[in-house]
């Protein structure tokens, strides 16, 4: 297990809250993995398509000996058991797990980008990272405490 990864969770059908603390038990339970950092939940409105229910938004921060295509299969997975329906991109789903970083591989495949290519631009994101990890720096970005700034008109709440 000696590889560091961050993985961003989403929810906005249903019970969000509740969705997103059992998915952190389900990373938990991921093969060859374990969280090491859990970041508070974070309510945001949603991007792209605004007329849905708002969000609820973390991040984890694990280990794990899965490699990186084998953790985003994982990761797929555990969508589909929490009842995934694949619509529209940016639309209302029941779990969205994106990993953030693994590392600091850049990795440019068709189903696997790392750094995920818009973390750095997304209050959902970058605040929950900045809580449990303030000086990671985002491979070829910069710090995340760096980015903060400029998302800082995007509307979240800490729950
Ligand atoms: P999004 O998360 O952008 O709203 P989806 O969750 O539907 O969209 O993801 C679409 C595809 O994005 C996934 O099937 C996956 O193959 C691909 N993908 C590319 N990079 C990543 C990443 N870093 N984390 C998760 N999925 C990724
Ligand atoms: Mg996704």
């Amino acid at each position: 297990m000696t590889n560091t990864a961050y993985i961003a969770l989403g929810a906005n059908l249903g019970d969000p809250a509740a969705t997103v603390r059992a998915a952190f038990g389900a990373l938990a339970n991921m093969t060859e993995s374990r969280v090491v950092h859990s970041s508070s939940l974070y309510r945001t409105a949603p991007v792209g398509i605004t007329e849905q229910p708002e969000f609820v938004n973390a991040v984890a921060q694990i280990e794990t000996g899965l490699a990186p295509e084998a953790l985003l299969d994982a990761l797929l997975d555990i969508e589909h058991r929490f009842g995934r329906v694949r619509a529209e991109r940016n639309g209302p789903r029941t779990l969205d797990l994106d990993i953030l970083l693994y590392n600091d591989q850049l990795i440019d495949l068709p189903r696997l980008t790392l750094p995920h290519p818009r973390l750095h631009l997304r209050a959902f994101v970058l605040q929950p990272l900045a809580e449990i990890a303030p000086n990671l720096v985002i491979p070829g970005r910069g710090s995340v405490a760096a980015w903060l700034p400029a998302v800082a008109n995007q509307g979240i709440v800490r729950l």
